[in-house]
């Protein structure tokens, strides 16, 4: 493998892969582990800067401020969006998605109208539409898939008719690894005058995002599936559809000014962040997409991939392994979702555990998906910077193994 020597290294990055040299980690696409560089950031943003932001007319409040909105500046520039103040801090992709549901659908969506997901979306870019359309009296119509585990673009168009308002959908799947094509579903949405909403949690890790050019009217992400800290994350708006959207929480820092009877609201951001902020969050963050810049998005790519492909290979020899999603490497992203026989993947996880293998097993949050698969569950290794092809190796002895000791006592 090419990319083997040039990422080899950066297990050493990672305080708690350092410490622990066993631990096969293969779970990132639930949760990343995090740079030192990111905890540095954390812990020197309270020794040397902490104070409530906006709300202080004193030095100290204003580099607490000035850290938060440069937070906010260099995250937008890493997911390419230019204008920074139309990047909404959240505490990550599920509260991301409440808040179009809510700020933008309670405005636009009513009764008669159309929402379309796809069927391989995650709960949090699922439930959110399809309680906005019950609540409002929508439709809300589920795009299936091929299967090859890609989005059907045919049927795609053909649900998105004049009544839609909204398109919702995943850049990548985190239950299957499909990277979706982003523009082929703007401009179905777009055709019509719909609006394009991306679910980005599994995008903005792996992918180079390029915001403004990629089309979509908002993405979401969360800072902790890309080396950051848990409770950061965010969404970023096109200003046009940012200006039609009604607040989503109420409450200090958001308002202009309070009457006794009514409220006017502050700009963006502020108007659709109230209360005080998540600064350390938003500094961790920064630090994190530093980390990823300085290795570059087209080489974590390239890594993941080559990771991937090779996942692929070794897991296809494996009797009775049955893999979902894409048959290609480069129509996934660092994803591999399986099924190992007749083996619960539960039982199959549990067994991995024992070699210090981490991996996910369950519905990964996209029950519907499974129940279009028919399973109630499969087993998902995920690959992010600091795995190796010999992580990939250990994986792969685990399975045969759990395989022989499973039927062994059977
Ligand atoms: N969307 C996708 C595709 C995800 O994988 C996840 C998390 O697993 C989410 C949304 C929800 O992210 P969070 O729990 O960080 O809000």
């Amino acid at each position: 493998m090419t990319t083997r020597t040039a990422f080899s290294d950066l297990r050493a990055d990672f305080p708690l892969l350092a410490a622990n040299p066993g631990l096969v980690y293969l779970d990132s696409a639930a949760t990343s582990q995090k740079p030192r560089a990111v905890l540095d950031a954390v812990r020197d943003y309270y020794e040397t800067a902490n104070a409530n932001p906006h709300r202080g007319a004193y030095k100290l409040s204003g580099t607490a401020t000035d850290a938060y909105h440069g937070a906010r500046r260099e995250i937008a520039r890493f997911l390419g969006a230019a204008d920074a103040d139309t990047l909404l801090f959240t505490r990550g992709t599920t509260e991301a998605v409440n808040l179009l549901a809510t700020g933008w659908g309670q405005a636009h969506v009513h009764r008669g109208d159309r929402i379309v997901v796809t069927r391989m979306e995650h709960h949090a870019n699922f439930v959110p539409w399809q309680q906005l359309a019950r609540a409002v009296g929508a439709e809300f119509r589920i795009c299936e898939l091929t299967k090859d585990g890609l989005v059907d673009l045919d049927q795609l168009r053909a649900l998105v008719t004049a009544n839609t308002k909204v398109v919702a959908f995943g850049h990548v799947s985190n239950a299957l690894g499909t990277i979706n094509d982003v523009r082929e579903i703007v401009a179905i949405a777009h055709g019509i005058g719909a609006v394009a909403f991306c679910d980005g949690a599994q995008g903005a890790p792996h992918l180079r995002v390029g915001f403004d050019d990629l089309g979509v009217d908002a993405y979401a992400f969360s800072g902790h599936k890309m080396l950051g800290p848990m409770g950061i994350g965010g969404v970023i708006v096109k200003r046009r559809v940012l200006e039609t959207m009604h607040p989503y929480q109420f409450g200090g820092d958001m308002i202009e000014f309070v009457f006794d009877g009514d409220t006017t609201w502050n700009v963006p951001p502020h108007k659709f962040e109230a209360g005080t902020p998540n600064v350390e969050g938003a500094v961790g963050l920064a630090a994190a997409v530093r980390y990823l810049e300085a290795l570059g998005m087209d080489a974590v790519r390239a890594h993941e991939m080559a990771l991937t492909r090779y996942a692929m290979e070794r897991l296809a020899v494996i009797e009775g392994l049955h893999l979902f999603g894409p048959a290609s490497a480069e129509a996934r992203s660092g994803v591999v979702s399986f099924t190992l026989g007749d083996i619960h993947p539960h039982d199959v996880s549990t067994m991995l555990d024992v070699d210090g293998v981490c991996v996910r097993a369950g519905h990964h949050c996209a029950q519907p998906l499974m129940r279009a698969l028919h399973q109630s569950a499969t087993v998902r290794a995920s690959f992010y910077v600091y795995n190796t092809a010999d992580d990939v190796d250990a994986l792969v002895a685990s399975l045969v193994k759990a395989k022989a000791r499973f039927h062994a006592h059977a």
